[in-house]
């Protein structure tokens, strides 16, 4: 449709960041402009309009913009998960590995409740490296996982796949 058009177009590619050989998707102009994020929140929300959803968890650091605008929309609650010594309660933490090194991510250890409904949002979808983490953080904690949703996948990297055990995996635009 056209309004995925503007959407798709008004991301801005970034060559050689943050490392050489990187071609980054930079998302920062479509939340500048009022419609269009109105445009992408709607259409994350769309996945899962008509389920009762309690928490919507967002990940460090874009993913807490999306995530909490998603969470608002489908009245939830927002709940943070974030790099490795960020969050000042009790946390439990799952190390994954990148393509090179290795990084942490983190949650409350209170932060979701046993049967609760929860949603995973996130800005974008690449190896699924980092939405692996958290959705094994909020398996961990006994919570019902409905699904996760991205604003935009980078299908060539496969992401989906290393995801797709855990549950349905939903992207508004798709490179
Ligand atoms: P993954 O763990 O390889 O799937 O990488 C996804 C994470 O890295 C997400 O939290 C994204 O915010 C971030 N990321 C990776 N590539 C990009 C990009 O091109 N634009 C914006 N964020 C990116």
């Amino acid at each position: 449709p056209e309004s995925l058009e503007r959407l798709r177009s008004t991301i801005r590619d970034v060559p050689d960041f943050p490392q050489p050989g990187i071609l980054f998707k930079d998302i920062t102009p479509v939340l500048a402009d009022p419609e269009l994020l109105n445009e992408a929140i709607e259409g994350m929300t769309e996945a899962f309009a008509g389920q009762k959803v309690d928490k919507v968890v967002g990940i460090d650091a874009r993913g807490f913009i999306f995530g909490a605008l998603i969470a608002q929309r489908l009245g939830a609650g927002f709940i943070p998960v974030r790099k490795k010594g960020k969050l000042p309660w009790q946390t439990r933490g799952v190390d994954y590995s990148l393509e090179y090194g290795k990084n942490s991510v983190e949650m409350h250890v209170d932060a979701l409740a046993p049967r609760e409904k929860v949603v995973l949002a996130d800005d974008l979808l690449a190896t699924g490296g980092t939405a692996g983490a958290a959705l094994q953080l909020i398996q961990e904690s006994g919570a019902d996982l409905l699904g996760s949703v991205f604003f935009i996948e980078l299908a060539f990297l496969n992401g989906r796949e290393k995801l797709a055990e855990t549950g349905p995996v939903h992207a508004l635009l798709t490179f």
